[in-house]
């Protein structure tokens, strides 16, 4: 039953001929499918329909040659195949009573134009930002009347395609913005100058589209406020003027802040709706309908955002990857099920890197076309008679254990050695800034919690003869990993030389601390855990120095668009980064080895962490698997090995494959993954 307090966010909103059937709405995010992969796309979105969100959108789509962004996947719209292709998406929205959204987008400067090989074109002739040794033209007046009827003849193929919503992007810097700015257009004709002038390229792009397609469509535009960080030359101060001059083109306003690493910020460096104190000031602007997001999981603040009047709808991206079904959760009054998004950007850093978005939260995410998952459906096992005894309780097992019981196992036993579920995420979740990944574990001990056919033992550590005497059926080892204190070095597969039995992350997060003030802690792993644990140190007082070969530290935080924030915030907090550094050893007083450059290095220290290599232990499977004889005569039918045991890695991966083992544990041979369904451009 749903809270009534919760009642105001399934009122239908009227934006311009069209209305959503109520304020939850998926904005604009890229996914990594775009019209190249139509069936997952359509799938992907689809479910989100299902799920409660009553508008759901696509990622941008490039409307000229000149705004190519290969190879980032787009939503394009160049002809009527990408709009076949799209339609796909567009039908599986309306399956469930949403309306489908598309974003017309053209990067003016920032467009890569690599594959394409089009010149780059701007307002103003300037060094393109993010592309070294190359700059952009200045656009003549025939090249902003080609661009604009681009975004027409996008607009008219997107309503053909069957998109309810068509958007003229404004926001993030691109080429809208980029008229708008007197920092990147200084133009001296009727577009530049004046802030009316500035405005002209956006004013006549939004009625050009709204003449076309604005009786059969809503039109909407997405604009940034400074945040932070700044937008390059059109502060609030311009932008809320040009809100109001745009307010009778537009039905609907999305409202986001300057940068991207701001605006989709994570969880370590921004609190849910911390964009709230720039979005809110659109209102002043306009009683238009207004969206905007914050990573909002929670019903009573959205319910709160709506009755202040500041938005009218309750924009996500991250929250509605990691629970397409968060509206209807709501709607149903189970709050406790609400798989909440921990704002880690994995989602980002996957369809970035690897074109294909995923979730740390939520294993299905990508997947719904491909493996077809459901995020809220599985299977029932046809056997359910079979025992399983899953040992660790760590993401991969946790994900693993929880599934085999909701496909409806008679007995699931989850056993830990621990006294608390979580594995690595128990002192992950401790160390600072990172406090809202414990969600993962949470959402999963309540959802254990509800289901009667699995239980949960924790404080016991199992031998590899207690598994064998358990009686299960079927044993699936999480055992996970441990950091390594060898004190070999990953890179060079070479040790350092008396550095054996330095202090791990896990040691330090036990509570060992290091044997003087400075310590060094030396970074192989390139991701959240040295700094972590730096950061850590440097709260108690600690002199750290953060020492890494890499020549930045952690560089996947720059895929989860947290690297110079991250860097900034260690810098901030003392912590002296030493990039480009090979250890070759370690002694009483210092630590030592060479730069990248071949020079000798050495760095006075009282204590050394390791955070190099973790190990997998695997030492149960080995066990198991060593004596066959006995296995066998033990009544054990099948023994898995799944998550970090198997090769330590990121979260999402662990838990993906938890989620992978117990949907196909029935297969002839589940150990390698089932084949995938492959999705072809129409
Ligand atoms: P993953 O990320 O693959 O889930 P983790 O390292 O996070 O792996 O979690 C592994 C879990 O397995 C830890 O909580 C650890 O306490 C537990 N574990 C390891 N060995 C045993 C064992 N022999 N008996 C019970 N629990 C174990």
């Amino acid at each position: 039953m749903m809270d009534p307090r919760h009642a105001i966010l399934f009122e239908p909103v009227a934006i311009g001929p069209k209305t959503l059937p109520n304020r939850f709405y998926q904005v604009p995010h890229a996914s990594g499918f775009g019209s190249a992969k139509p069936l997952t796309q359509a799938a992907f979105r689809g479910i989100k329909a299902e799920g409660g969100w009553g508008g759901v959108c696509v990622e941008y789509a490039p409307v000229s040659a000149d705004a190519d962004e290969e190879p980032h996947v787009a939503a394009y719209l160049r002809d009527d195949r990408d709009a076949t292709a799209l339609r796909l998406t567009a039908d599986a929205i309306h399956e469930h009573g949403s309306l489908a959204g598309m974003e017309l987008y053209h990067g003016g400067n920032s467009s890569k134009n690599v594959a394409s090989r089009h010149t780059r074109i701007a307002p103003s002739a300037r060094t393109a930002e993010i592309h070294w040794g190359s700059a952009a033209r200045e656009m003549s007046v025939a090249d902003i009347a080609r661009i604009q009827s681009d975004f027409v003849r996008g607009a008219r193929l997107g309503r053909d395609a069957g998109f309810d919503i068509i958007y003229v992007y404004g926001a993030h810097g691109y080429l809208l913005t980029q008229f708008l700015s007197a920092w990147h257009n200084v133009r001296q004709d009727s577009y530049g100058g004046t802030l009316a002038n500035r405005a002209r390229f956006a004013l006549e792009t939004l009625e050009l589209v709204r003449d076309a397609v604005g009786a059969d469509c809503a039109i909407a535009t997405r604009i940034c406020l400074d945040g932070r960080q700044g937008v390059k030359g059109v502060r609030v101060e311009e932008m809320l003027p040009f809100i109001q001059m745009a307010e009778p083109l537009v039905d609907l306003f999305d409202v986001t802040v300057g940068s991207w690493p701001e605006d989709s910020g994570t969880s370590r460096y921004f609190p849910e709706g911390h964009q709230l104190s720039w979005t809110s000031q659109v209102r002043q602007a306009t009683s238009k309908p207004i969206v905007g997001v914050g990573r909002y999981t929670n019903p009573d603040q959205m319910a709160a955002l709506i009755s202040s009047g500041e938005f009218d709808l309750i924009g996500a991206a991250r929250p509605a990857i990691a629970d397409p079904f968060l509206p209807r959760k709501i709607a149903e009054g189970r709050l406790a099920d609400i798989r909440e998004c921990t704002g880690s950007n994995v989602c980002i850093l996957k369809e970035e890197d690897f074109r294909h978005v995923g979730c740390i939260q939520n294993p299905t995410a990508g997947e719904e076309f491909r493996r077809g998952w459901h995020p809220e459906r599985v299977d029932p096992t046809p056997d359910p008679q079979r025992s399983v005894l899953v040992v660790g309780a760590g993401p991969a097992g946790m994900e693993c254990a929880l599934t085999l019981a909701r496909r409806g196992f008679d007995a699931v036993h989850l056993v830990d050695a621990e006294d608390e579920l979580g594995g690595r995420l128990r002192w992950t979740r401790r160390l600072p800034t990172l406090g809202d990944w414990g969600r993962i574990t949470d959402w999963r001990r309540t959802q254990l919690d509800g289901l009667d056919n699995v239980q949960v033992i924790t404080g016991r550590r199992l031998t590899a003869d207690e598994v064998l005497e358990y009686g299960a059926d079927i044993v699936i080892l999480a055992t996970g990993s441990h950091w390594s204190s060898e004190g070999t070095q990953p890179g060079t597969r070479k040790v350092i030389t008396d550095a054996a039995g330095s202090l791990t992350p896990e040691r330090v997060m036990a509570g060992e601390r290091p044997s003087g003030q400075r310590v060094a802690v030396y970074d192989c792993d390139g991701y959240y855990v040295a700094p972590g644990i730096a950061e850590l140190l440097a709260g108690e007082g600690y002199d750290v120095h953060l020492v890494t070969p890499e020549s930045v530290v952690s560089p996947m935080s720059d895929g989860t668009l947290e690297g110079p924030m991250l860097r900034q915030h260690l810098h901030d907090l003392g912590i002296q980064q030493h990039t480009g550094v090979t250890l070759r050893s370690r002694t009483a007083q210092s630590v030592a080895g060479e730069t990248s450059f071949g020079d000798t290095w050495e760095l006075a220290v009282d204590d050394l962490v390791l955070v190099t290599h973790q190990v997998p232990d695997d030492g149960i499977h080995r066990a198991l698997l060593a004596d066959a004889d006995r296995l066998r005569k033990s009544g054990i039918g099948a023994v898995h090995l799944i998550g970090d045991a198997v090769s330590p890695r990121w979260i999402s991966e662990a838990i993906f494959e938890g989620h992978r083992l117990a949907r196909e544990i029935d297969l002839a041979d589940p150990t390698f993954p089932a084949p995938v369904r492959r999705d072809l451009p129409v």
